[in-house]
């Protein structure tokens, strides 16, 4: 696949109704390692997590329950 002449800055896609990666189709996640810009997404409650099966990065909400 060519993507030349795309050099956006990438970013994260975002895990919005089902926990699941919307590449396979994978409910299987991992947390992801902690990245400089996680600092600014905790501000939204927003979590890393990693797809275990194509290891695609990902944002959800981390709702806190009680
Ligand atoms: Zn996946």
């Amino acid at each position: 696949m060519n993507t030349a002449g795309t050099n956006r800055l990438t970013f994260p896609k975002l895990i919005w109704m089902r926990r699941q990666c919307p590449l396979c189709s994978s409910i299987r996640f991992r947390p992801a390692e902690a990245e400089p810009l996680d600092r600014l997404f905790g501000i939204f409650a927003l979590r890393p997590v990693r797809c275990v099966n194509c290891w695609r990065r990902y944002y959800w909400f981390a709702k806190g329950n009680g």
